[in-house]
């Protein structure tokens, strides 16, 4: 029999909802699955005909694609929420409390695995099927059920000094390792291009904290503000910093010049930018990451939500660190958005979640939606809430405003591939 037509390994999820997120909320649907992939997705009453004697799975709630974090750092899980001293304190006080954490803490590595293990574990279970992380240090592989880990390592330097130290790193990576910048402010302009085109060697993604804060801007174009004073303390400044004078418009404008930005390119944060900046990133096809949840923590500004949609940006979301995120819980982040922008469908910020995430980190193909073709991995989502939609519009209020749902399960997750 021709394989394609043996209808008997298939098998059938039904809900009251099923949101494929990249194509219109079916009620009472069904998704059918052969293997590791959705073969097709529709109305009960239709595909039920299709396959009229196969096994059906029942969900009281609804069925979407599983959620992505973008931008996470499990690494820091076990130092906890590092808290701002006060309401005048800056970003940079906050970098410098997490720093004397790290350096003061002397964990041994093992109870730094066990932490950053642990969180990918309640990741998963809150419906994360992909992460990005990004940290100082490789972590081991983890036996525990956890998300897809896209792991990068995170390398800076302010001087031309530490250029040179890094980038002999940089030339004797493992082939396994995938190597990232961090910052602007951090990383010297010679150290990020020469990382990016290492990345670019290898079609890897390169992901950078852009525009978190004003004074990054400060630093990079007058040589002031509180990164100056930061780098000044460490004795880590050499001229680097400010860069020439008038050479560039923006942070944004000077990674273009720098040929940081392309459709690898990963701007994590992005809260300090302008509608000229927004067209440069649109038109290197670069993504966007926004960190509502660490935002507010830290006490930076609210990212131009609005200003990146008009602009044809849908930005992925992620959850940042513990350290700057107590709830580390990407339906927080959505409800968060909610509040902050009321006037933007929960259609978006579910979007962003899901398939503006697997775009970013290249995984579109099996994540992101739920469509004929993709990974059979998707999630099972029930909550009282959610029984009492009556219209779509109701059900993506609901579903971007839960902040917990009382039960996500990961469907075909031993599949996956
Ligand atoms: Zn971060």
């Amino acid at each position: 029999m021709d394989p394609a037509s043996d209808h008997s390994s298939v098998v059938l999820y039904r809900a009251p909802w099923v949101i494929p997120v990249t194509s219109p909320i079916i009620q009472d649907g069904v998704v059918a699955v052969k293997g590791s992939r959705i073969i097709a997705v529709g109305l009960w009453s239709e595909l039920s005909l299709v396959y009229p004697d196969n096994q059906t799975h029942h969900c009281s709630g609804l069925l979407m694609p599983g959620l992505i974090n973008a931008h996470i750092h499990l690494e820091l899980s076990i130092y906890g929420v590092v808290p701002q001293e006060n309401a005048e304190s800056t970003m940079c006080d906050w970098v410098r409390s997490l720093l004397h954490k790290r350096m003061t803490a002397d964990y041994a590595e093992k109870e730094i695995n066990t932490a950053a293990e642990q969180c990918a574990k309640e990741q998963y279970a809150s419906g994360v099927v992909v992460l990005l992380d990004t940290g100082n240090n490789p972590l081991p592989q983890f036996t525990a059920k956890i998300p897809e880990i896209y792991s990068l390592l995170e390398l800076l330097g302010p001087t031309e000094k530490a250029t040179d130290v890094m980038s002999g790193i940089l030339n004797n990576l493992s082939t396994e390792k995938q190597p990232t910048g961090h910052a602007p402010y951090s990383t010297a302009p010679r150290l990020l291009q020469n990382i990016k085109e290492h990345t670019l060697k290898k079609g890897t993604l390169f992901s950078l904290h852009v525009a978190e804060n004003p004074d990054e801007s400060l630093l990079l174009f007058q040589g002031k503000g509180c990164f100056f004073d930061f780098l000044q303390e460490r004795d880590a400044l050499d001229g680097t910093f400010p860069l020439p004078k008038d050479r560039y418009l923006s942070v944004i404008d000077y990674l273009e010049k720098t040929h940081i930005l392309d459709d690898k390119t990963i701007c994590v944060h992005c809260v300090y930018v302008n509608d000229a900046d927004i067209k440069i990133i649109a038109k290197k096809r670069s993504h966007v990451c926004l960190c509502p949840s660490s935002n507010k923590f830290i006490g930076v500004d609210v990212a131009p939500l609005k200003a990146f949609l008009a602009g044809n940006i849908l930005p992925a979301l992620g959850t940042d660190s513990t350290a700057s995120n107590p709830q580390m819980n990407m339906w927080h982040e959505m409800e968060l958005l909610r509040r902050e922008f009321a006037d933007v469908p929960s259609a978006t910020i579910l979007a962003m979640a899901t398939i503006a995430g697997a775009k970013a980190l290249g995984r579109e193909t099996d994540y992101g939606s739920i469509e004929a073709g993709k990974s059979s991995h998707f999630l099972g989502v029930e909550d009282e809430k959610i029984s009492t939609a009556t219209c779509e519009k109701e059900l993506l209020d609901i579903l971007t405003s839960i902040e917990k749902p009382e039960k996500v399960t990961h469907f075909n997750d031993h599949l996956a591939g």
